[in-house]
């Protein structure tokens, strides 16, 4: 019984250290390429001026990453870069833009 409780203990103390860690593990995250599959699928570009404006005419460059519902960096900020979960491990740029692109509400 007293294994069982350490056990348990140590398990849920690894879970907590685990969700400390998420955070600064997403910001360490590398930058999404732009030739990733998965990137290239979506049209992604670190500078959103560079979309392809021709493949997606209803893009503008006001749409950003950083204003974008999926973005999970500082919203409006601009600068910098964050997870999004269409890149899993990898960060885009706020200035970044792809297809999937969902205006904040
Ligand atoms: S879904 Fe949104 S946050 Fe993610 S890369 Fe596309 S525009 Fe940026």
């Amino acid at each position: 019984m007293q294994s069982r409780r350490r056990f348990i203990r140590t398990v849920s103390l690894t879970g907590a250290a685990l969700l400390v860690a998420g955070p600064a593990r997403a910001a360490d995250a590398p930058m999404v390429d732009e030739k990733d599959p998965t990137a290239v699928a979506l049209g992604y570009v670190s500078d959103t001026t560079k979309a392809n404006q021709t493949k997606y005419p209803n893009h503008t460059p006001a749409q950003q990453c950083n204003n974008c519902a999926l973005y999970q960096g500082k919203a409006g900020v601009a600068t910098g870069a964050g997870p999004c979960p269409l890149y899993a491990g990898k960060q885009v740029a706020a200035k970044g833009w792809c297809s999937a692109y969902a205006k904040r509400g």
